[in-house]
């Protein structure tokens, strides 16, 4: 094995994923990591959901039809994929692995079962975290605020709530979004502390083969 210097040590980026039931505080979230790690990118999803309005190609989604979306998965070119609801999602393999080896990291906005595959397929890679909010009182309370959606869309929310935090104990760290500043501040503790793992510190053993032999 070389020896190395300590500056030639590297790190593996991580993948980290955010889940959350609609309106949780993953946007809110995911907007302010995004502003304040600059090591951190948003993975950018391919879905057969039409765009919303202001929604853009490339920035929000890669928007496909179905037939070139199972192109796609059936080529291996996604790293997962899974039906939501009506329509279709997966993450680009691609852009995901040249991050990684180039040591930057990557946000994911994935559903529990985009979370289940990446610990099936890439366990070593991922920190995974799950928001809460402090309520379903909270919750519904978060979605009329946020005036985004009518009356029927928020009842439909809330009923698909429940089904989504039933998987919390498939995450690493559960945060409960009570005050928004803190759950950043957690989730970034949690990036520092993950970057920091032996596991993705490349070349470590040729530095410390370095120091043993003086
Ligand atoms: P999601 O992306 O999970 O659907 P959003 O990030 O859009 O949720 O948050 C839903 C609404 O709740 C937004 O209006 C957001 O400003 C608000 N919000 C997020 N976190 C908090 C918090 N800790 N306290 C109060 N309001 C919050
Ligand atoms: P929306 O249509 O509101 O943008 O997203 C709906 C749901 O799909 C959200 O829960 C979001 O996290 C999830 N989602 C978005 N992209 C992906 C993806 O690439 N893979 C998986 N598994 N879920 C995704």
């Amino acid at each position: 094995m070389p020896t190395l210097p300590y500056s030639a040590v590297r790190r593996r980026g991580l993948m980290l994923v955010l889940s959350a039931p609609s309106g949780g505080g993953k946007s809110t979230i995911a907007r302010a990591l995004l502003e304040r790690e600059p090591g951190l990118s948003l993975s950018v999803s391919v879905t057969t959901r039409k765009p919303r309005p202001g929604e853009i190609e490339g920035i929000h989604y890669f928007f496909r039809t179905v037939e070139e979306f199972d192109v796609m998965a059936a080529k291996g070119d996604m790293l997962e994929y899974a039906q939501v609801f009506d329509n279709r999602y997966g993450t680009p393999r691609g852009p995901v692995e040249n991050a990684l080896t180039e040591g930057r990291d990557v946000l994911f906005d994935i559903d529990w079962q985009g979370n289940r595959q990446l610990a099936d397929n890439a366990r070593p890679d991922l920190v995974s975290v799950f928001i809460l909010p402090p309520s379903l009182g909270e919750l519904e309370r978060r979605l009329t605020d946020r005036n985004q959606d009518g009356p029927d869309v928020i009842a439909r929310r809330m009923a698909e709530a429940a089904d989504e935090i039933s998987h919390w104990a498939e995450y690493d760290y559960v945060i409960v979004n009570t005050n928004l500043e803190e759950s950043i501040a957690a989730v970034q503790a949690i990036l520092r502390a993950e970057r920091l793992k032996r596991v993705r510190r490349v070349g470590l053993d040729g530095f410390i083969d370095g120091i043993l032999k003086g």
